[in-house]
């Protein structure tokens, strides 16, 4: 029975890098357990500083997830009660928890059509006395347009944070995403780019005062005397997921070597299916493709025709976050952010992961090659 439901070519698996990385996730596993140190010791303060200078920042605070540290960024911009952050609401509904966990409200720009990233001239319109932050989300690994974002927010004495989640590996103006803003957002989710095996996430800065206030209010808002100076929460990287991440920052650039040669052979191979392609960076840009996402009018017959093929595939985001059940209290009716709308409705993500053979992915062009 449950070889008849299992897909064929699933979404996403991890286990195929396990078994080929096994002996080097065993070591560093065994050498957290061995070491006495589960909580903020060695292996978290590596890893910070191997991911800050991959990235190229100075200073990186891991937490236990990339809700957190969006949540701690805006903490420790203290942004709170009465607030307005800025984000879009086609990413689902971590950005959006993370504004509300510290009392701040969310107001959404449309996206672009066909990219789905930020619309920067719907940040004028959405200016009150109390907009403090910029959240743009660099979503399935494209760069949101960070040049007109930065421009508006220093023009406005806005802060900007970048929820980078979905965009390890992607760069702007030939530098990384998460360099940009005053914190760079990351998630390490078992399925993103960069991936722990549980959760995980971290903040990047480049501005000491502020890495050292991350740094305080990730752990109550200690100091080094282990007292409250300021109010803080508890929300740490622990040792044996940073041991494993980073083995994987070690593999890093050959996995997202894969993952373009992924894309390309999709790219390649359903041109002529009628199906929208996320479309190409522009020169000095880098995509990240955490999700090669198909926009297509008729995803239902898509999908039902990945299904009877057994072919995993994922909808990113179904649901507009200001159109959950949740959110009703911000009174945005159907119809307010259009082009979001249109892309929840028409979004479909296909399997990409490092791992995924050349002859999956064929079976996947193949599946889709006669769809209109
Ligand atoms: C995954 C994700 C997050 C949250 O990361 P978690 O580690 O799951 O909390 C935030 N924003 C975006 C766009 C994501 O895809």
């Amino acid at each position: 029975m449950a070889e008849a439901t299992r897909p064929a070519i699933p979404f996403f698996d991890y286990r195929p890098e396990y078994r080929r990385l096994k002996g080097e996730f065993d070591a560093a596993i065994a050498r957290v357990l061995a070491s006495g140190r589960l909580i903020l010791g060695p292996e978290v303060r590596a890893f910070e500083d191997e991911f800050a200078q991959f990235v190229g920042v100075s200073h990186g605070i891991g937490v236990n997830s990339g809700t957190d540290a969006l949540a701690l960024a805006l903490r420790s911009l203290d942004i709170g009660h009465g607030d307005e952050v800025i984000t879009v609401a086609n990413a689902g509904a971590p950005p959006v928890a993370a504004i509300r966990s510290v009392g701040a409200v969310p107001r959404f720009t449309d996206v672009l059509d066909g990219t789905w990233v930020m619309d920067p001239g719907g940040l004028d319109t959405l200016l009150t006395d109390r907009t403090r932050c910029i959240l743009p989300v660099h979503l399935y690994g494209r760069p949101a347009p960070l040049g007109a974002i930065l421009a508006f927010a220093e023009r406005h004495g806005l802060a900007v944070v970048e929820d980078c989640a979905q965009a390890h590996g992607a760069r702007y103006d030939e530098r990384h995403v998460g360099t940009f803003g005053r914190i760079g957002c990351f998630s390490f989710y078992p399925t993103k780019n960069l991936g722990a095996f549980g959760d995980g996430g971290i903040c990047l800065t480049d501005d000491p005062a502020t890495a050292d206030r991350l740094r305080a209010l990730r752990m109550y808002g200690f100091g080094q005397d282990r007292h409250a100076h300021v109010e803080g929460v508890n929300t740490r990287l622990d040792e044996v997921q940073a041991a494993i991440l980073r083995v994987k920052l070690a593999h890093f650039d050959e996995s997202q070597k894969r993952r373009h040669e992924i894309a390309a052979r999709y790219r390649q191979g359903l041109a002529s299916t009628g199906l929208g392609l996320p479309p190409d960076c522009p020169e000095g840009q880098t995509h990240g493709y955490h999700l090669f996402v198909l926009s297509t009018t008729s995803r239902e017959d898509t999908a039902r025709r990945l299904e009877a093929a057994r072919i995993g595939y994922g909808i990113h985001y179904e649901n507009p976050v200001h159109r959950m059940e949740a959110y009703s209290f911000l009174g945005l009716p159907g119809g307010s952010l259009p082009v979001t709308e249109t892309a929840c409705a028409s979004v479909l993500s296909l399997p990409l992961f490092p791992d995924l053979s050349a002859a999956d992915v064929d079976s996947v062009i193949d599946c889709l090659a006669s769809v209109r």
